[in-house]
């Protein structure tokens, strides 16, 4: 077994490093705080190719594995997680989604500016009554020949605001249930579309969420994804790569919160030594950095089973469940350990443990996790 990264996942694993700590970490608590989207950050994330990470070349993407994908979000999210969902969104959801099963037309249309960055995506599959159970879609997406009519609110949209392409799941047909759903793609601007206003979030502050509304909204025929039908399949395959995403995103809270405690412990001083000289906080660390390098193999093992063709939803499922719980724990740790000035925001621990909070939630609960993890297992 060989655990070592390649040149050139090292390079890619090292360009985010240092794009986090030179172009993130300024200005975060600000943005957290303001709910202010990272315009100018996103600019030059898409320039160093983090948009469209394993994206073919030939649609303007960067042509990497899932392990490289994984290592830039786990970087990114050492420091910014809001930034960092941004990029899993458009590249886990929306550019894979696309290049996996969308027409060559799709492609040229609408990938080659996804990938680039020069637009982003969101992926739209939430709704007030349908979050875990998905199927319970109430967006209608009526065949009318030429074209669908779809109507309908989603909810909990990630870059809803500033995405310029949309990934939206419907009902076609009632009857058909989930075999009846449709996945169409949703330009804004498009006539009776309409974005709801923004969500004032606990965490990842800075990543903009809005629920969408559709009224009438005229999309063409050739702006579903795959075969009629295959909507609900869609969302499902995508989701099973976007946990990889999130799996890595939430590792990266965790990896960020504990370098920070580290540190804090070597530096802050109480009964006249170094707090890590106390054996609670050392143990702590301990427990904290174990966790972390098995959320980390759990999560570059589903990379890896992605990147050689075999199955990842349990996998996948397993390291999302593991590095979010993982994520919340060791931040809630990172937080004890700075005492008061854990409760601060200068010293960036409370963000991460705020921002740890939505690995649990979106892309499927850990409950949700737990569903397809012991379905998986029983199955034998
Ligand atoms: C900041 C943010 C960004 C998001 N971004 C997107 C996005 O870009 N696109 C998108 O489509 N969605 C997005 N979501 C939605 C997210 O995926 C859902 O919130 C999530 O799937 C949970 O759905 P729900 O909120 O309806 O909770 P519910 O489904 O109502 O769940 C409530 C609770 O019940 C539990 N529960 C439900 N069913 C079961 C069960 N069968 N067994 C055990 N427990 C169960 C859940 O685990 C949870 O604890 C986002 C959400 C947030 C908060």
């Amino acid at each position: 077994m060989d655990f070592t990264l390649t040149e050139e996942q090292l390079m890619v694993q090292q360009a985010a490093r240092d794009f986090a700590q030179n172009e993130l970490l300024a200005g975060i608590i600000e943005r957290d705080d303001a709910q202010q989207f990272p315009t100018e950050q996103v600019k030059k994330m898409a320039e160093l190719g983090f948009l469209g990470m394993m994206v073919d070349s030939k649609y303007g993407g960067s042509g990497l594995d899932t392990l490289s994908y994984v290592l830039v979000m786990e970087e990114l999210s050492k420091i910014d997680a809001s930034s960092s969902v941004i990029v899993s969104v458009n590249n886990s959801l929306v550019c894979w989604g696309l290049e996996a099963f969308g027409s060559e037309a799709q492609k040229e249309k609408y990938l080659t500016k996804l990938a680039t960055g020069e637009i982003i995506g969101a992926f739209c599959l939430s709704e007030p009554e349908a979050g875990s159970d998905a199927t319970s879609q109430k967006t209608t997406a009526l065949d009318k020949g030429d074209h669908y009519i779809l109507n309908g609110t989603k909810n909990w949209i990630t870059n809803g605001n500033s995405a310029e392409v949309y990934l939206v799941i419907a009902q076609t047909d009632i009857e058909k249930g989930h075999k009846g759903i449709n996945a169409v793609i949703v330009e804004k601007g498009m006539e009776g579309f309409e974005i709801g206003p923004k969500e004032n979030k606990m965490g990842i502050r800075s990543s903009d969420t809005h629920s969408l509304i559709f009224n009438d909204v005229k999309v063409p025929k050739e702006n579903r994804i795959g075969e009629d039908g295959f909507g609900f399949k869609f969302a499902m395959k995508t989701l099973a790569g976007g946990r990889i995403g999130i799996a890595a995103q939430a590792l990266g809270i965790a990896a960020g919160a504990y370098e920070l405690a580290l540190k804090y412990s070597k530096e802050r001083k109480a009964f006249g030594t170094e707090i890590a000289n106390h054996q609670s906080v050392a143990f702590k660390l301990a427990d904290m950095h174990t966790k972390i390098q098995a959320a980390r193999h759990l999560v570059y093992k589903a990379a890896w089973d992605k990147d050689n063709g075999n199955n990842y939803d349990l996998s996948g499922a397993m390291a999302k469940l593991y590095a979010a719980e993982t994520a919340m724990e060791v931040a809630t740790e990172a937080v004890q350990i700075h005492g008061g000035n854990g409760f601060v925001k200068e010293y960036h621990v409370e963000r991460l443990m705020r921002d740890a909070k939505i690995t649990q939630i979106y892309e499927g609960t850990s409950e949700i996790q737990k569903i397809v993890i012991s379905r998986s297992i029983l199955k034998g």
